[in-house]
C-alpha cells in the first residue's frame, strides 16, 4: 500500500490529509497565510506536512508521496505557479513543489502540484461521483468558477496549463441594460461576471438589495455537489433567469464541444431553493446538440 500526504492549497484555508486509496486516515487545516507570500505559505505548508508525517510514522505508516491541488495556474510538469490572483498575495513565481522537497528533505520527484480545481475533477473521476466514467467534465461554481474535463484518468490541463478556465467563457447572459459586465480576469462578458458568488451578490445589490444584508450571502452554502439528468426534450420557458441560464448555457455548450459522459457540477449554491426545481436542466438542453440522448449527468450526494 501506497501512502500519500494531499494538500489542498486554497486562497483561505489549507487542510491537508494523510491516506492511502482515497481514504483520509489523518487530517489538519491551517489558513492558507494568503497575505504574507509564496515563502511564508511553503514554510507553513512544509511543518504541517512534516507533523502529519510524523503522526503516520508513529503510526507505522511510511509517506512516499505529497501531492498539492492549488489555487492559480501551476505548471504541473515543473510545480511552478504561472499566475495567481490576489487571492493569494506573493502565490506567483513560487517554485511550489521544489520548495516542499527541500523544506521536507524528500527527493524533488516525489513532491507533485496541480491546480486545485483539476484535482478536484481528478478526485470525482476516481473515487467521487464520475467515477467509473471513461470522460467526465466537472465544473465548479463558487468565489470563482472553474472547471476541468478529466480523459482517461488524467485532467486535460492544456498548453498553458488553463485548461477549464469555464469562468471566462463568454456568457449572452453576462450583460446589464446592454453592457458587458467587468469580470475578475479584467475582461468582461464572462460566466464568472455573473454566476460566481460574489458576482451573484452584486447583482442583488444591483437590483435593489442591501450591501449588508445577509439574506443572499446566506443562501450561499459553498460545498454542495448535485447530479442531475439533462432532459434535452424538456421545453424551454420563455425567460430563463440569468444566473440559472449562464450556468445551464455554459454547461450546455462544453457538453456540445466535449461530449463527457459524466458532467459534476460543485458549489452550487443552494439554486433549487433561491429559483426552484432544476436550475440547471432548461438552459443546459436548450444549449445543448438538440439530438444528445438522455444521459444520467448529474447526481446529488
Ligand atoms: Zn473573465
Amino acid at each position: 500500500m501506497m501512502y500519500v500526504v494531499g494538500v489542498d492549497l486554497g486562497g483561505r484555508r489549507l487542510p491537508r490529509g494523510c491516506g492511502a486509496d482515497g481514504e483520509v486516515l489523518f487530517s489538519e487545516q491551517i489558513p492558507t497565510l494568503n497575505r504574507d507570500g509564496g515563502d511564508a505559505i511553503l514554510r507553513a505548508t512544509a511543518a504541517l506536512v512534516g507533523r502529519l508525517m510524523r503522526r503516520a510514522a508513529g503510526a507505522g505508516i511510511d509517506v512516499v508521496r505529497v501531492g498539492v491541488g492549488s489555487a492559480g495556474v501551476i505548471d504541473a510538469v515543473n510545480g511552478e505557479v504561472v499566475s495567481a490572483t490576489d487571492a493569494i498575495l506573493g502565490w506567483a513565481g513560487t517554485g511550489l513543489t521544489a520548495g516542499l522537497a527541500q523544506l521536507l528533505g524528500l527527493p524533488r520527484g516525489s513532491v507533485s502540484a496541480v491546480n486545485d480545481v483539476h484535482a478536484h475533477a481528478l478526485g470525482e473521476a476516481w473515487r467521487g461521483a464520475a467515477a467509473g466514467s471513461s470522460s467526465s467534465l466537472m465544473v465548479a461554481f463558487g468565489t470563482g468558477v472553474g472547471g476541468s474535463f478529466v480523459l482517461d484518468g488524467a485532467p486535460v490541463l492544456g498548453h498553458h496549463y488553463v485548461g477549464g478556465h469555464v469562468g471566462h467563457f463568454a456568457s449572452p447572459y453576462a450583460y446589464h441594460e446592454g453592457k458587458a459586465l467587468p469580470c475578475v480576469c479584467g475582461g468582461s462578458g464572462h460566466v464568472e461576471a455573473i454566476a460566481s458568488g460574489p458576482a451573484i451578490h452584486e447583482s442583488f445589490v444591483r437590483f435593489g438589495g442591501s450591501p449588508r444584508s445577509r439574506t443572499l450571502v446566506r443562501c450561499l452554502p459553498w460545498c454542495t455537489t448535485e447530479i442531475v439528468p439533462i432532459r434535452p426534450t424538456v421545453r424551454p420557458p420563455s425567460k430563463p433567469s440569468g444566473r440559472r441560464g449562464c450556468c445551464g448555457q455554459a454547461i450546455g455548450g462544453l457538453v456540445n464541444i466535449l461530449d463527457p459522459e459524466t458532467v459534476v457540477v460543485s458549489g452550487v449554491w443552494r439554486m433549487r431553493e433561491i429559483f426552484g426545481g432544476n436550475p440547471w436542466n432548461v438552459p443546459c438542453a436548450r444549449s445543448s446538440w438538440p439530438r444528445l440522448p438522455t444521459f444520467p449527468c448529474f447526481a446529488r450526494r
